[in-house]
């Protein structure tokens, strides 16, 4: 069924979307625009991707119902276990899509970025389960900040390129790794969230969908309705909470909640807000709301959790914020940290830090009796141990 919040053919999202890319990367672009929804829906296609999401994802993911939080907070909280994904996070739902296509596609050599290392991880990951090139862009910054990450990637078989310019984060990688396609077009791009030039974020949505699939009969089963009255995700480029929303957008009864990194605050010039502080600009290829000056240029977003750390949102995202149909809620460092630890503490899950800013917003609801929530835990926190143990208290 078409949604409102499918692209038009132009890969528009309302006014957000589009291919603003140079004319080098035109043919490339478009045999994926030409081939992208045949190959995923082809039978070949899906029966090699629902495989490898069951025996090598470990798919499907759990949902939870968290007692002890639904407790403290008077609703029926359940967390969609993503955490539990092979390499720890979401991603992998998208490269194991990805890395198929590209091989329909005849594809040998795969580029990617990376912010917090998880989308570097999951693409070093399927590139050696197929046997592909892997080269990995990340700032140099974050290469400090998730070491562990860098180590399993380099393991695994991939090249790691640093990025030196700018922030030296994740918008930096995606520059560099964009660069780099431009000069060698041949290669497939694999981009790790709802951004990027049509058809990437539609594609990347579309692959991430499974989260809301499985979760629609997962909540007939424990609660005998297949909607929640809430959900919860956090936004970086936007991939976990498309895939959280994906099968809800036109239910309009179902509230979906987007979670910005607020930094140390969305107006302490140290935050990464981009709804609540962007406007509309072109940012990776395509248009959207990003952070930027008076004179269109970007400013450098700060996060805590590298995977948040991000000036823009993705189309579909810009989308959903502009129309109304989500709304974009935000957490500081400090409240994504004391999150972190609560669910730890509460539950025995560690959350990956972007994930702990969904659980922050938590004491910012005023929940009514017996409100259905699920919160998207969007990857587990051993890549942030180094940060959360200095704010550890004994
Ligand atoms: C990368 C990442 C995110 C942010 O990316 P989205 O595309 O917005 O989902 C969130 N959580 C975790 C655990 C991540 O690794």
């Amino acid at each position: 069924m078409k949604s409102k919040f499918h692209p038009d053919k132009n890969g528009y999202f309302g006014q957000f979307g589009g291919a603003f890319i140079p004319e080098l990367l035109h043919p490339n672009v478009k045999e994926l625009e030409d081939n992208y929804i045949q190959i995923i829906e082809s039978k070949e296609f899906q029966d090699e991707y629902k495989s490898l999401l069951k025996d090598f994802v470990g798919r499907p993911t759990p949902l939870y119902l968290a007692k002890t939080l639904s407790e403290k907070y008077g609703a029926h909280i359940y967390l969609k276990r993503e955490d539990l994904c092979h390499t720890g996070a979401h991603k992998v739902n998208n490269t194991v899509g990805q890395i198929l296509i590209a091989k329909k596609l005849g594809k040998t050599k795969i580029i990617a970025e990376t912010g917090a290392g998880q989308h570097g991880v999951a693409t070093a990951t399927v590139c050696a389960l197929m046997g592909l090139d892997c080269t990995v862009f990340m700032g140099e910054k974050d290469i400090v900040r998730q070491a562990p990450n860098v180590a399993r990637m380099k393991m695994l078989g991939a090249k790691i390129v640093p990025a030196t310019s700018g922030s030296k984060t994740l918008k930096d990688a995606t520059n560099e790794a964009i660069r780099y396609w431009i000069q060698n077009p041949e290669t497939f791009y694999l981009i790790g969230s709802v951004v990027g030039p049509h058809p990437h974020p539609d594609m990347v949505a579309r692959l991430q969908a499974t989260i809301s699939e499985e979760m629609k009969w997962q909540l007939k089963e424990k609660t005998g309705k297949e909607d929640p009255d809430t959900i919860i995700a956090c936004v970086g480029g936007g991939s976990n909470a498309a895939g959280a929303f994906y099968h809800y957008f036109d239910d309009e009864d179902v509230e979906l909640i987007a979670v910005e990194a607020a930094g140390l605050g969305v107006n302490s010039g140290e935050s990464a807000a981009t709804s609540q502080l962007g406007e509309v600009g072109i940012i990776h290829g395509s248009k959207t709301i990003l952070m930027q000056d008076d004179y269109g240029q970007i400013v450098e977003p700060y996060s805590i959790s590298a995977g948040l750390d991000y000036p823009g949102v993705g189309p579909l995202h810009a989308y959903l914020y502009e129309s109304g149909r989500a709304k974009f809620m935000n957490a500081t460092d400090k409240e994504a940290l004391a999150a972190g630890f609560e669910l730890t503490k509460l539950e025995g899950i560690i959350p990956a830090l972007e994930t702990a800013h969904a659980l922050a917003v938590l004491p910012k609801i005023d929940f009514k009796k017996d409100q259905v929530v699920v919160i998207n835990l969007s990857g587990r926190g051993d890549k942030d141990l180094e940060t959360f143990i200095q704010y550890l208290e004994d």
